[in-house]
């Protein structure tokens, strides 16, 4: 009895063991059922060892006891066997089924009593057939386990099987287990294999971690089975979700073409993965990242098992980080980066609805004493009221980003007619000169905007961007708080003006600037009443330039007031030298429209003269060019009288040009008027140019002015102009403009023509 208790403890232990090394196994690959056809061997295994044991025991124990105890495992065996969730055959030599077990009866489909009758070649192939005879002799003659993968042919369906054969301890049959692999093998060829297995290992993993959320599905996306995580973070419990469309789950954040995607894979057996902004019970949301594996049942697509993350908190994160990538942090508009990406993306979508969309570039006017007048804070209060309220003039859809300090860039897509922008440019510009308070300081800016227009102006975002910004400038020149469109014209000039602004900085510090001058005359009484300094630029490798070829590209910029101080100051400095060689000599000087009309050009004409204390101020006279481009008469005649309270004097330059010439005449103190060149040039055959010089002359005596012809090239027009009353004189037929060296000497010896002097 020892005996039997020690051996039935053995083997208690050892199927024990087995057991838990079959569990762990479980865990290791996955495979279920193979796991299950193990432990249901040994299960086998256990039993034929106590009937043995029994049996041996019968010869010295109580029949009947024994008898009992062997009709109870021969039962239980018989019961395992009958029920095991594996088909199990008993073959005859023959080949002929002996015996069938429920799961072969249903696997192959026939009733235990057709069953028993057929010789088991029956399921084979003709061609696999040979191979298959082999395989039974094989396992007839052989006391290891046999396997032969093949393919069977159940009621005309094809199932894929691998058979497993021993001999059979108690008889001369062999046991035989048929295990259906076709799941596997459709699956194989349905779906990417390694990505499948890959999956499906994923997927038991996942069901194992309690960190992933489980939830399996039928075809139409009913819940099945959702694991504690999947209530947990849902807020739904099991008897809530179970029986409930997946959908529940939806938010609205994921578009109708998205799922079709998703359906689209799975559907197909495929396995599909992304991200998914899901609904919680209370309604807020939740990120996961979502696996969805299609479930197979005998090559059927039976539904999907979904396995996903909880990624909530990263996304969050990544949310947080790409605003800080994308936004500016003080006003919460896209900053640059986002800009080109918006700029872009709208440009395509211009392209694809043959539409407009307009770039504008927003400088604040003024901004900048405001921060350095109330500091930094004040400032950004100012940044953050401003970029509200012109988010405010926008449309929904546009742009509105923060360039950089106190710029800002929008952009309006899906413009119709360029017009329709202008509505928004002018609500912007008023949204700019909204007063805003900050602090106790009440503060009111204003705005000018450059504009420019795609696909008129067919470049890229960049340079679309760098055009609206030259036409800002334009703003800017034009007396801010206003707007200016670009156009392709007006860049080629600018960026002709900015290489000349760079190149005439480097020359005016190089000295590469010099003044020639021209006398001016009177024809009767021989006298040169003056030179008129004229600026020339002594290039390096062009040689003299004269000014029209340079001034022009500068006008207006405030590199020609530097030159202008410049012209000042060397014919102060060459009158101061004159004088020291005892001669002396008046000097007229060019002033542009622009440099009369600085604030500070009196007091710049002040501190000059005072550089130059040996200079008699009515030794300088100031020539006034494009009078038609003084826009604000009554200033310039205050300027020009108090610079002749200095003592200097004025002469009105190119005079008869100007539509209003009267009118300059009339209101600016000028003691000078010079004839245009333009006129005098062809007065001898043109008798229209001949009235007008003779009217500008008479024009100006009635006025009580000086007048002065210039572009004098022959004696004949001194002559004609004598004739008309006009004695001052000025041109190539008296003398060319000169260096300064130079006119000492001419002054000294020139004397008028003969001719004249009969005039
Ligand atoms: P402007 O003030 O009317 O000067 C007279 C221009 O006519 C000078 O040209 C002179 O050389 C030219 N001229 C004089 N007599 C004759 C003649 O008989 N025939 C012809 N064909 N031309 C004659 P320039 O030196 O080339 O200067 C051209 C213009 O450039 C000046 O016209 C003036 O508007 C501007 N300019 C010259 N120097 C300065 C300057 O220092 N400052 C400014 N703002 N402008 C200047
Ligand atoms: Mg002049
Ligand atoms: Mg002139």
């Amino acid at each position: 009895m020892n005996v039997r208790a020690d051996k039935s403890m053995s083997a208690k232990l050892l199927r024990l063991k087995s057991e838990q090394k079959l569990a762990s196994r479980l865990i290791e690959d996955g495979d279920e059922s193979k796991s299950r056809r193990q432990l249901h061997e040994l299960q086998v295994h256990q039993v034929e060892l106590e009937i043995q044991k029994l049996e041996l025991e019968l010869q010295n124990e109580a029949l009947t006891k024994a008898d009992i105890q062997m009709n109870a495992a021969l039962q239980r065996y018989t019961e395992l066997y009958n029920f095991a969730p594996i088909a199990y055959l008993t073959i005859q030599h023959n080949g002929n089924i002996d015996y069938a077990n429920l799961a072969a009866i249903s696997l192959l489909r026939k009733g235990h009593q057709v069953l028993c009758e057929m010789h088991l070649g029956i399921f084979v192939s003709e061609t696999a057939r040979p191979l298959f005879n082999t395989f039974l002799e094989k396992a007839f003659a052989s006391h290891e386990k046999q396997s032969f993968e093949t393919k069977f042919l159940v009621d005309g369906e094809t199932l894929s099987v691998i058979l497993y054969a021993r001999l059979n301890e108690q008889s001369p049959d062999l046991l035989l287990e048929i295990v259906n692999i076709s799941e596997y093998k459709l699956a194989q060829q349905h779906s990417h294999t390694s990505e499948a297995t890959q999956v499906a290992l994923q997927t038991q993993k996942a069901a194992m971690d309690a960190h992933s959320l489980v939830s399996i599905t039928d075809i139409k996306g009913t819940i099945i089975y959702a694991n504690t995580k999947f209530c947990t973070v849902s807020g739904y419990s099991q008897e809530e979700l179970i029986g409930t469309n997946h959908r529940l789950l939806n938010s609205n954040c994921h578009t109708k073409g998205y799922w079709q995607e998703m359906f689209l894979v799975v559907s197909k057996g495929g396995v599909w993965n992304n991200e998914i902004l899901n609904v919680a019970k209370g309604g807020t949301q939740y990120w996961v990242d979502t696996t969805i594996v299609p479930r197979y049942e005998h090559g059927q697509l039976r539904g999907y098992t979904s396995i996903h993350t909880d990624i909530t908190q990263h996304k969050k994160l990544q949310n947080k980080l790409e605003r800080m990538a994308q936004y500016d942090d003080l006003t919460q508009l896209p900053n640059r980066s986002l800009l080109a990406d918006r700029l872009n993306l709208a440009m395509l979508q211009c392209q694809r609805h043959k539409n407009s969309l307009a770039v504008l570039f927003l400088d604040l006017d003024g901004f900048k004493i405001i921060n350095d007048t109330y500091g930094h804070d004040v400032g950004d209060g100012l940044l953050i009221a401003l970029s509200r309220r012109m988010k405010e003039a926008l449309r929904e859809g546009d742009t509105l980003s923060r360039f950089g300090g106190d710029e800002f860039v929008a952009v309006l897509a899906g413009l119709a007619d360029v017009e329709d922008c202008e509505l928004i440019l002018n609500r912007l510009l008023k949204a700019a000169t909204y007063p805003v308070t900050v602090g106790d300081t009440l503060m009111r800016l204003s705005a000018s905007i450059g504009v420019a227009i795609y696909p008129e102006d067919n470049v890229e975002a960049d340079r679309l961007i760098r055009h609206a910004d030259q036409s800002m400038y334009m703003a800017k020149q034009a007396g801010k708080n206003c707007y200016r469109l670009f156009d392709a014209a007006q860049d080629e000039a600018v960026l002709v003006q900015q290489e000349s602004l760079g190149n005439i900085r480097k020359a005016i510090e190089q000295q590469e600037f010099v003044l020639y001058y021209q006398p001016k005359v009177n024809m009767t009484s021989g006298k040169v009443v003056g030179v008129e300094a004229l600026i020339r630029w002594q290039h390096p490798t062009q040689g003299l330039v004269p000014p029209l070829e340079f001034l022009p590209a500068i006008e207006g910029h405030a590199v020609s007031l530097d030159i202008g101080k410049w012209v000042m100051d060397t014919a102060l400095s060459q009158l101061s030298q004159w004088h020291k060689m005892g001669f002396t000599v008046g000097v007229s000087v060019n002033i542009s429209a622009y440099q009369i009309q600085q604030a500070d050009f009196v007091e710049c004409l002040t501190a000059l003269l005072a550089d130059h204390p040996d200079v008699s101020p009515d030794c300088l006279e100031l020539e006034i060019l494009e009078t038609r481009a003084l826009s604000d008469i009554n200033k310039v005649s205050a300027t020009m009288k108090e610079c002749m309270a200095l003592g200097v004097r004025f002469a009105l330059d190119d005079f008869g040009t100007g539509c209003s010439s009267l009118t300059y005449l009339r209101r600016l103190p000028a003691h000078l008027i010079k004839i245009d060149q333009s006129f005098v040039r062809d007065m001898l055959i043109d008798p229209d140019d001949l009235a007008i010089v003779g009217g500008v002359i008479a024009l100006a005596k009635s006025f009580n002015r000086e007048v002065i012809a210039e572009g004098v090239e022959t004696i004949k027009h001194g002559m004609a102009l004598l004739q008309l009353g006009c004695e001052l004189a000025q041109g190539y037929g008296i003398a060319k403009p000169m260096p300064a060296e130079d006119v000492p000497s001419w002054v000294n010896q020139w004397k008028p023509d003969n001719a004249w002097q009969s005039c």
